[in-house]
């Protein structure tokens, strides 16, 4: 029952960011997950929040949609008197950066990869979802940018981000918190549901399963994982994921090798057996079969 809870919820989030898109979100409550001492998981709509609480202040990781702005810094408070001093965004993605501009009025940076500045200023096309994103108003971009790796030293938490490679974007950063054992794997991780790949914006199914396998090499039989959307997870979770990745995409080269068409891939129940669990989001089988599809003939192309 729990398990069909959790399930749910995840698929809740999952859809809220395509499917509410322009919508009202009078009714979104941020619901607050204590993750590890001092470190906090926010879910309201959207990707999922991490918040790190210190004496040197609080830090927030993504920062959903702008309608949430205030919501979001009331379940702050509720934890700590520290005033937010840093979001750092995960991707570009509108479900996790849309409160970077109210967040900047109120004194907080925002801080990114290199990419994520670039194509949030720049405006994008999102063609799986067919969806044209406007560019981002000045206010809203990161002024703090980096692109391998940046360290944040505040109280008792260091706050290591990283870049990985052509994931779920080519804008990623992953976060570690080595003190609390947290790892933020922002969009490089789904679960419960199927992943999105945003090969639009330099996206691959190779790059994120090879970013599963570095947050694997930091993961401990402790670690916890806060994902883009879904529950919070150990690292045998984790483990499952990357596996049920790599299988997926062995099956699929394979059958293209071949020269089989995509309709003949999506006849053929490759991901038969997580579709029950990992179906039901906004990416039935056949879509995301299809996504991995272009991307992997995109990948042979190059
Ligand atoms: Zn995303």
């Amino acid at each position: 029952m729990r398990h069909a809870n959790n399930f749910i919820l995840s698929l809740l989030m999952a859809l809220s960011p395509m499917a509410t898109f322009g919508q009202s979100m009078d009714d979104v409550e941020i619901v607050t997950h204590p993750v590890a001492d001092g470190v906090y998981m926010l879910a309201g709509q959207g990707g999922n929040i991490g918040l790190i609480t210190t004496s040197d202040g609080a830090f927030l990781i993504d920062d959903q949609f702008a309608p949430l702005t205030e919501r979001i810094l009331s379940a702050v408070a509720e934890v700590t008197d520290q005033p937010v001093k840093f979001v750092l965004n995960t991707h570009w993605h509108f479900d996790h950066t849309g409160g970077n501009e109210n967040l900047a009025e109120a004194g907080v940076m925002v801080v990114a990869h290199d990419n994520v500045r670039q194509r949030l200023a720049a405006g994008q096309f999102m063609e799986f979802f067919n969806r044209e994103v406007a560019p981002a108003p000045d206010g809203a971009l990161p002024v703090v940018t980096f692109n391998d790796s940046i360290t944040f030293h505040m109280g008792e938490h260091t706050i290591h981000a990283f870049h990985v490679a052509n994931a779920h974007t080519d804008g990623d950063a992953i976060i570690h918190l080595a003190e609390a054992d947290v790892i933020h794997a922002g969009d490089v991780v789904f679960y419960g549901l199927y992943p999105f790949i945003d090969t639009g914006s330099g996206g691959s199914l190779d790059g994120m399963i090879a970013a599963v396998g570095q947050m694997l090499e930091l993961a401990g039989d402790q670690t916890r994982i806060i994902p883009g959307h879904g529950p919070v997870i150990g690292r045998d979770q984790l483990a499952n994921y990357g596996e049920m990745l790599q299988t997926v995409r062995d099956r699929l080269v394979e059958r293209m090798e071949q020269g089989q068409s995509l309709a003949e891939i999506q006849a053929a129940g490759i991901t038969a057996e997580w579709d029950e669990d990992w179906g039901g989001g906004f990416i039935p089988p056949d879509r995301w079969l299809e996504m991995l599809y272009r991307d992997r003939q995109a990948a042979r192309i190059d």
